[in-house]
């Protein structure tokens, strides 16, 4: 029975793929990688008769013949996407058509260039009484956003904000940041290509100079945008304490040191 799997090849370093991701790569008969952004490095570990095709200049409806096409005569074909096959990643248009030919699918979770960029920078998304909320989201663009999540209105929750495919609109961030109270000191993060050997490049801000930064180190594409209150917080001096590791606080692997000299 042949199956075609969306496996998820992490932001850029090969080495970000998962275990599972990378056996049925080395199992596969047929691979299709998304070019524009999946290094050719992550078939690295493809047989040696294996089909290896970019689809970087390809339609969805091409890809889709592609992988009916091989499906119809291989036993392991994989699609694979950068970072997470299921953010920004045309997943469900690609498997209606592969449920519609009766061609099982099944995905493998990657690493995704908004985890990959907090890694780089070594920030955390979330922090203690600072915010306990990671939003994942895109300013509008060409691609429309549905009512209620526009920037302006989502950033009002003043919680961790990744933003996808943004990088361009970076005036209109801005503009919708202000809208939502955010403080012309607020720090603002980019990673352009995060994780991808001698390509990567962290650029730290604020909601005033971070454009001008992104327009000296010429950063148009490709690019990840953090604004968070957790950002930076490495260096600061006072730091609320996880509750998990508090002796204080028990949970299911440790009981607090208090409850044990109290009782
Ligand atoms: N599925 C992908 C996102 C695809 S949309 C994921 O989970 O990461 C493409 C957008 O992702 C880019 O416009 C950029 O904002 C971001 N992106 C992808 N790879 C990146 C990387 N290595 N570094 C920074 N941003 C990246």
């Amino acid at each position: 029975m042949s199956k075609v799997w969306f496996v998820g090849a992490g932001p850029g370093d090969p080495d970000l793929i998962t275990v599972k991701g990378r056996d049925l790569i080395a199992h596969a008969d047929a691979i299709l990688y998304a070019g524009s952004l999946v290094s050719k490095a992550a078939t690295r570990w493809a047989l040696a008769g294996c089909e290896v095709v970019d689809s970087k200049g390809m339609t969805l409806e091409e890809i889709v013949t592609w992988l009916i096409e091989k499906a119809n005569n291989h036993e392991t074909v994989i699609r694979l996407q950068t970072g997470d096959p299921g953010l920004y990643g045309a997943l469900i248009e690609m498997v209606q058509p592969l449920d519609a030919n009766h061609i099982e699918v099944g995905v493998v979770p990657g690493v995704s260039s908004a985890m990959a960029s907090a890694a780089t920078a070594v920030e955390s998304l979330t922090l203690p009484e600072i915010t306990q909320t990671v939003i994942l989201t895109r300013v509008e663009g060409r691609t429309p956003v549905p009512p209620g999540e526009s920037l302006a209105e989502l950033a009002r929750h003043h919680a961790t904000l990744c933003l996808f495919l943004s990088i361009t609109l970076l005036q209109k961030v801005e503009n919708d940041l202000r809208t939502a109270g955010w403080k012309e000191d607020s720090p603002i993060l980019v990673v352009y290509k995060a994780s991808w050997p001698d390509e990567e490049k962290v650029i730290r801000g604020t909601l005033a100079d971070i454009r001008d930064k992104c327009r000296q180190e010429k950063i148009s594409s490709q690019a990840m945008i953090i604004a968070s209150p957790a950002l930076g917080a490495r260096n600061w001096s006072s730091l609320k304490k996880s509750k998990l590791y508090d002796a204080s606080f028990s949970h299911r692997f440790r009981r607090s040191i208090t409850t044990e000299s109290t009782s």
